[in-house]
C-alpha cells in the first residue's frame, strides 16, 4: 500500500488526539482537533464502545500515524525492540525516535515529519559530513545533522526553519548553529524524552498475540 496522500487532519480526527502532520497550522487556532471537530465520516454517532482489540489497534495505529511509517516498517521495529533486554514498549519508541526524520523535525529543520523527509530525500542533509538522503536512518550518539552546504539547501532551510520560539529541543539533541542549520545527538534518547504521548503495552500486547 502507498503512502497516504489525502487531508492529514483526518488523521489526527479518527484518532482524535493531535498528530502534529502540519506544522505550524497545528499550533494555530485552525486545527481540526482544536476547533473539536469529532470523527471523520458520516456514521460515526452509530459506533459503540471500542473492543480491547479496538483500543489497542488505534494506539499502534496513532504511533504509526504521528511518525509516518509503514507497517512492514513498524513490525521491523518492533521485532528488533524485542530482542532488546528490558521494557520492550519503551524500546519500541525510543528506536522510532531515533529516525532521521524524526530528528531533523525535533531539532527544528523542518515544520513537520513528512516535510522532514522530503528535504532528506532530496539530499539537503548531511550526516557526518557526509550526504544521507534515508529518512529512516537511526541516529547514533556523537552524529552531526547539517544542512548541506550548497545555496538551494541553504535557502530552502531558511524558508521551513522553525524559530527560536517555537518547541523546546530535546535534551538528547543539540542545535548547533542556524547558519547553516546544525545538530547533534549527544545521547540516546530515553522514555522521557519521546515526542508524543503513547502507551507503548497496548502496542507490544496487539502484536505480541
Ligand atoms: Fe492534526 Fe495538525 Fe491538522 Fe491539528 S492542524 S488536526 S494537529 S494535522
Amino acid at each position: 500500500m502507498g503512502r497516504y496522500i489525502g487531508p492529514v487532519c483526518r488523521l489526527c480526527r479518527r484518532e482524535g488526539v493531535k498528530l502534529f502532520l502540519k506544522g505550524t497550522r497545528c499550533n494555530s487556532g485552525k486545527c481540526a482537533i482544536d476547533r473539536q471537530r469529532g470523527i471523520p465520516g458520516m456514521h460515526k454517532l452509530r459506533r459503540s464502545k471500542a473492543s480491547e482489540y479496538a483500543v489497542r489497534l488505534r494506539e499502534k495505529q496513532k504511533v504509526k500515524r504521528y511518525y509516518g511509517i509503514f507497517e512492514r516498517q513498524f513490525r521491523n521495529y518492533y521485532d528488533e525492540a524485542t530482542r532488546r533486554p528490558g521494557n520492550s514498549g519503551a524500546a519500541l519508541l525510543a528506536l522510532i525516535e531515533r529516525r532521521l526524520d524524526n530528528v531533523v523535525t525535533r531539532l527544528g529543520f523542518a515544520q513537520s515529519r513528512k516535510q522532514a523527509r522530503q528535504l532528506i530525500t532530496h539530499g539537503h542533509f548531511q550526516v557526518n559530513g557526509r550526504k544521507l538522503d534515508i529518512p529512516s536512518y537511526l541516529v547514533r550518539p556523537g552524529d552531526t545533522i547539517k544542512v548541506k552546504d550548497r545555496e538551494a539547501s541553504k535557502k530552502l532551510a531558511e524558508h521551513v526553519l522553525v524559530h527560536e520560539s517555537g518547541p523546546a529541543i530535546p535534551s538528547w539533541l543539540d542545535r548547533l548553529g542556524t547558519e547553516p542549520p546544525e545538530g547533534r545527538v549527544s545521547r540516546l534518547p530515553g522514555s522521557e524524552d519521546l515526542s508524543g504521548e503513547f502507551n507503548a503495552q497496548l502496542i507490544i500486547e496487539l502484536l505480541s498475540r
